[in-house]
């Protein structure tokens, strides 16, 4: 079939990556949409997509190549669970980006002009947004608001959408400790208060924070929806700027498992240079700097005990940080009496468009309930924190906020 010899060549090395797959259905016992009730089709689980994929590019089978399949594959969110577990070393989410890449190519885009325009240009959008953060704010909470982000973008309007609060920061401390901070969209425009509150912290420690300037958007979200173009021209922007503080002795910091992710893991082997790598050796997390303070003794925390449950997202599991974060935890002297590893279903964008909503509900339903009596919950992630929040109709903070919040420094 035409389309299969296509697909086969616009997956170029992932063509032979889908084959080298053993079938073995290892990646369905960690992936959240392979274990709803729906996956009783062995289609809809995480094996059942490299089978029929597999199938296509061999020719064993006639398989149309169409919007119903791509259906199957947008049922893989990219939460990178499967690839601690895939005995093959599939890297089974990057397949998935570029089948929705290659399909984009054939005339099957995987999501509409409209949500592509917007993903592409959140960054942009969302700083024009914060300089008038009221207006913004009225914006997105107004039924109008909703309605329209429905309409445009595909976004339930039962998703209350994320608040604008700016990052404002001016360094001012002269240092031989420097951080440039890389933010992604919620930590520049999102959540600018917790931010600033980290940087005052840091520089009461005796370190000087820059926020570089003309930094761009993580973009794990466009990988997410195959714009692997722009997810690279991002990634190059992104690596110029930041490669430029490196060279100046600086290490960069971030706050969000998305960024950190990008930085450390994806931008490295998006671009393959020694830029990308340098930087990436240099990134370090809040959480992981806050821990190494607080346990060479140069910074005292008192969280006087009090009882937190901590949600290990998706990405904290990807990178590693979760670690460090329950380290910090306990070190701040919070007593962390639960930790849970479950998927909350939103995965980025995913779980906030309408055809996913109720899906990535019933991903998620096993967490909320085992979160709904907790009363101090901690999560990294910031989709994470805004579905859970809206979902559990209480506060979800990330680890910097429940320190700022509740310890003693
Ligand atoms: S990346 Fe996540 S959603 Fe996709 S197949 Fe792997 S475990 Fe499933
Ligand atoms: S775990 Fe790996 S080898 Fe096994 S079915 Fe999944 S992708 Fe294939």
């Amino acid at each position: 079939m035409q389309s299969a010899a296509q697909l086969r060549e616009l997956l170029g090395g992932y063509a032979s990556e889908v084959e080298r797959c053993i079938r073995c259905g290892f990646c369905n016992s960690v992936c959240p949409t392979s274990n709803i009730p729906q996956a009783y089709m062995g289609s809809r689980t995480s094996r059942g997509r490299l089978v029929i994929l597999q199938s296509i590019i061999t020719g064993s089978r006639e398989i149309e190549f169409s919007n119903k399949l791509l259906d199957l594959i947008d049922l893989c969110f990219g939460c990178r669970r499967c690839l601690e577990v895939c005995p093959a070393g599939i890297p089974i989410p990057q397949i998935m980006w570029s089948v929705r890449s290659a399909a984009s190519k054939m005339g099957l885009p995987h999501a509409s002009w409209m949500l592509r325009s917007f993903v592409k240009n959140y960054d942009k959008l969302a700083s024009l947004a914060s300089r008038f953060p009221g207006l913004a704010n009225t914006l997105t909470r107004s039924k109008l608001g909703r309605v329209l982000a429905e309409r445009l973008l595909g976004i339930d309007k039962k998703v209350e959408l994320p608040a604008y609060i700016p990052l404002r920061h001016e360094s001012s401390i002269n240092s031989q400790q420097r951080l440039a901070y890389f933010g992604d969209v919620f930590g520049l425009y999102h959540e600018g208060n917790v931010v600033s509150g980290l940087f005052s912290l840091l520089e009461r420690l005796g370190y000087g924070v820059e926020v570089p300037r003309g930094q761009r958007q993580a973009g794990i979200p466009l990988l997410e929806l195959g714009l692997l173009d722009e997810a690279r021209a991002t990634a190059r922007r992104n690596v110029e700027i930041l490669s430029g503080y490196v060279e100046r002795g600086y290490k960069i910091l971030t706050t969000s498992p998305a960024a950190y992710l990008a930085l450390k893991q994806d931008y490295p082997k998006l671009l393959d240079d020694t830029n990308a790598r340098k930087v990436a050796e240099n990134t370090i997390d809040a959480v992981q700097l806050l821990n190494e303070l607080v346990k060479r003794g140069e910074l005292e925390l008192d969280g006087g005990g009090r009882e937190v449950v901590y949600h290990s997202s998706c990405f904290s599991q990807a990178t590693s940080l979760s670690g460090a974060i329950v380290g910090l935890l306990n070190n701040a002297g919070f007593k962390v009496v639960g930790t849970t590893p479950r998927c909350c279903g939103v995965a980025g964008m995913w779980g906030l468009l309408r055809e996913h909503y109720e899906t990535a509900k019933q991903v998620g339903s096993a967490l909320f309930n085992e979160l709904r009596d907790a009363e101090t919950i901690v999560s990294q992630s910031e989709t994470c924190r805004l579905w859970m929040r809206s979902i559990l109709g209480k506060e979800i903070l990330h680890p910097v906020e429940a320190i700022l919040k509740y310890c003693k420094a």
